[in-house]
């Protein structure tokens, strides 16, 4: 049965959390030039199991001024909450940007109950002043038209290239207390590549529900293409290992992006911009760090087993004495023979 949880969606009895990283920033609230509640719309299980959940976190709150809080669904059935931060339990409107990671398109309308249980107006329209409200992830970067009314700013694709640079634009996000200011941010952001503001664009639906015709404002750019981080120089991997994870005492490590392979039923081969594989060297020492935080590891990635590096990885964790999991593998005979 599922223990009781607090309005921060984390378990009541706090899960035993180990950091890969001390970011320094503490209880530090009013020196943060930039405050973000990141949110995962699921609960804290799913979200601590979510390695691009995990690996935001991370890029955010290693950024100088910047503070990334987590925030998570309460458990179902504990009825109407005030949802809050883990780190510090402040209400999402307290924060100048609210961040969802959208894996799943079911998680959605939890999207919406989080903001509105957060003290955060759900329809974007309607919002005047801060928090500005954004999404990444792999489900919102295929089609953001269904959450499109909620959110301020999509960030398509990779999030590592266009990260800073949206940082640096929304460190006025405080300011942005009246509909013009909060126009003119939006709209200074989404000049940015791989940035879609939803509020620059009409577009128009047949009824039934299939897209008619889109047209965007004065401005806006015409075409947004998502990001593409070129080469998986630093892999992502978790900052957090968590007991209350899902994938308990599990290090996660991508080992690689997108797929070589292209079969027609996958989103994989429709947004997955070409294989890119982690480096062998940065793999192995990823993994040693990992194995001073966790027991397992976890490797994600999609056609991984045709990179070379693969082997690294393993021989990593079977020198650090850690257990090895997989998120899915392609069966070859050269995975066969390392297995063996
Ligand atoms: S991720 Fe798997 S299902 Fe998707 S294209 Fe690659 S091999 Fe096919």
């Amino acid at each position: 049965m599922a223990g009781k949880r607090n309005a921060t969606g984390a378990p009541a009895a706090p899960p035993r959390e180990r950091f890969l990283y001390d970011y320094g920033k503490g209880s530090q609230w009013r020196s943060m030039r930039l405050r973000v509640a990141l949110g995962f719309p699921s609960t804290y299980a799913a979200g601590m199991a979510n390695l691009a959940f995990q690996w935001i976190y991370h890029l955010m709150n290693r950024e100088p001024g910047v503070r990334c809080d987590r925030f998570f669904m309460p458990e179902p059935g504990a009825g109407p909450a005030h949802v809050s931060t883990m780190e510090t339990g402040r209400p999402l409107n307290d924060y100048d940007v609210v961040a969802f990671s959208l894996a799943f398109e079911p998680d959605y309308p939890n999207m919406v109950r989080l903001l509105r249980e957060g003290g955060v107006e759900p329809f974007a329209e309607k919002r005047t002043g801060p928090p500005i409200v954004i999404a990444g992830g792999v489900a919102v970067s295929a089609n953001p038209e269904p959450v499109a009314a909620f959110l301020d700013l999509v960030a398509a694709g990779d999030g590592e290239p266009l990260l800073r640079d949206l940082i640096e634009a929304l460190r006025d996000a405080r300011g942005a207390g009246t509909r013009a200011a909060r126009r003119d941010l939006i709209a200074r952001c989404a000049a940015l590549p791989g940035v879609y503001a939803p509020s620059l664009h009409e577009v128009e639906y047949r009824s039934d529900g299939v897209i008619a015709a889109r047209r965007e404002k004065p401005g806006a750019p015409r075409v947004v293409s998502a990001a593409r981080l070129d080469a998986l120089t630093e892999p992502a991997h978790s900052p957090v290992v968590s007991d209350g994870a899902a994938f308990a005492d599990m290090f996660l490590v991508e080992l690689s992006r997108g797929c070589p392979y292209t079969c027609r039923f996958c989103l994989t081969r429709h947004i997955g911009r070409g294989f890119r594989a982690a480096p062998g060297p940065a793999l192995a020492a990823l993994v040693a760090s990992g194995s001073q935080v966790a027991r397992r590891a976890g490797f994600v990635g999609t056609a991984f087993a045709d990179a070379a590096s693969m082997d690294a990885a393993c021989r990593a964790a079977a020198d650090a004495g850690m257990r090895v999991s997989f998120s899915s593998i392609r069966l070859t005979r050269r995975v066969l023979a390392l297995f063996r």
